[in-house]
């Protein structure tokens, strides 16, 4: 039941990272404070489709 999905920053729109996550239990988009290599700095990641 766990979905695929990818982070991605928030500034610059690179897709950075891939997770999962439980729909059942977190059925909001997750945001994550995540270091963004185009960025050079910690940038909010926001889950994307
Ligand atoms: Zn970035």
């Amino acid at each position: 039941m766990r979905d695929r999905i990818t982070l991605a920053c928030t500034e610059c729109k690179q897709r950075n990272y891939i997770s999962s996550k439980n729909k059942k239990n977190n059925t909001e988009r997750i945001e994550l404070k995540k270091y963004c290599k185009f960025c050079k700095t910690h940038t909010i990641h926001r889950e994307t489709k």
